[in-house]
């Protein structure tokens, strides 16, 4: 799959669009806790600013719902941004309204303009028409560079691409290497190929699971998902994260992968808590001896060990989905030692973003892994085989 590339747009001297995925993470004082993404995104701001464009910048930060929300203002987005490309930030006060449209018709060649969150606007998630236009028509140019949220038809995503034409259009930096890299872990893994697999739930995953199940050698299943799958082998599993309408569905899986010749691994122990707490009574049991009331929050040693031996051989990981409530530190150790070893494998690792990264992050192993994806929703929609809405209408046409 060929994406316009923003390197044939004549942008030389031109007003562009650009559409990042600042949406990071914040701790409770409001400061950014992890900036990846914001630094991903400045390959190509930079290029637009050596072509000496007028820079359009927009976003959304969080869940605002259509509604003005200073907490998820992106001031400091534009603080970060500032440090990073050590130029003036200008921000507008809103989206599509009096200041944003003022201060975008008087930009001028390689200065910076951030609109305020996207999602202020109610028309940004409905993919409104309207408002799509009104995005548009502030740049002659529009790039995605949002790879995060390009699983989404949402009007600065997928809308706003209708009012350009392919001269006009194309993926950013960070948006073509996400879908050639996940491109190529598809299409060419080098074997033995595992993925690991955790995170709440299986409904989330169902599809990735079932896609991924004919492309990989091995699969190891963690978090709370493990417990739907262990339920359908007829272990007790206490008061763990269950979903029992995709019983059958993980029968499916098991049986799916025994036809394929799939290593399908599961928990053989777990940490069981009396409670969902940090300050639950835990103690490590099998995963066939959970008691009652008792819930798996975390993948056990034996597992970790297993899952060592069977990751062993492994030339490819990818890993989306942490094996416990990593959140707690008292159930962070099965996530972090196969972190560990992952990352101290000479193997290709790939994090889907998300949860995962977070983690791997947080235990600072994210220069070890060879490639963390910006989007986790998104990255588990490719690996579904689907086409992402975002990325559809900068495919470059066969003639
Ligand atoms: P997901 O968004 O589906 O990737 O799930 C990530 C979340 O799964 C994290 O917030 C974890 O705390 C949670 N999680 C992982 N393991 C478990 C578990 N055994 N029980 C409940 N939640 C879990």
């Amino acid at each position: 799959m060929e994406l316009l590339n923003i390197k044939q747009l004549d942008l030389a001297d031109k007003k562009v669009f650009i559409r990042c995925d600042f949406n990071v993470p914040m701790d409770d004082f409001g400061n950014i806790s992890d900036d990846r993404r914001i630094r991903s995104a400045l390959a190509t701001i930079s290029y637009c600013l050596d072509q000496n464009c007028a820079v359009i910048l927009a976003s959304h930060l969080g869940r605002p719902d259509g509604e003005v929300d200073m907490k998820y203002s992106l001031a400091p987005v534009a603080r970060r941004l500032h440090q990073l490309l050590k130029k003036e930030i200008i921000i507008a006060a809103d989206v599509v309204g009096e200041d944003a449209m003022a201060k975008a018709a008087a930009l001028e060649g390689s200065q910076i303009l951030l609109l305020e969150n996207i999602r202020f606007e109610a028309g940004e998630t409905k993919n409104n028409p309207e408002f799509a236009k009104k995005l548009a028509g502030m740049a002659e140019f529009y790039i995605n560079d949002a790879f995060g949220v390009s699983h989404r038809a949402h009007a600065s995503v997928e809308g706003i691409t209708h009012f350009y034409d392919e001269k006009h259009k194309a993926a950013g930096y960070l948006l073509q290497k996400e879908i050639q890299f996940f491109g190529k872990l598809i299409e060419h893994p080098v074997r033995p190929f595992a993925a690991i697999v955790g995170g709440s739930k299986v409904s989330g995953k169902l599809e990735a699971l079932i896609n991924l199940l004919p492309r990989v050698d091995k699969i190891f299943i963690g978090g709370g998902m493990a417990f739907t799958f262990l339920k359908q082998m007829g272990y007790n599993i206490g008061a763990s994260l269950v979903e029992d309408d995709l019983l059958e569905d993980a029968q499916h899986i098991m049986n799916e992968a025994k036809k394929l010749g799939v290593k399908f691994y599961l928990p053989v122990d777990v940490i069981a808590a009396d409670r969902f707490s940090e300050d639950a009574v835990s103690k490590i049991v099998t995963a066939q001896e959970i008691p009652d009331n008792w819930m798996g929050l975390d993948i056990g040693p034996a597992t970790v060990r297993l899952y060592r031996e069977g990751l062993n051989d492994v030339q490819t990981v990818l890993w989306n989905g942490p094996m416990g409530v990593y959140e707690m530190e008292k159930f962070a150790r099965g996530s972090s030692k196969i972190a560990h070893f992952v990352a101290d494998s000479y193997a290709t690792t790939v994090v889907g973003g998300g949860d995962t990264a977070d983690l791997v992050q947080r235990i600072g192993l994210d220069e070890e892994m060879t490639f963390i994806s910006t989007g986790g929703g998104a990255s588990l929609e490719l690996l579904e085989g689907k086409i992402l809405p975002g990325v559809l209408p900068l495919i470059v046409k066969e003639d």
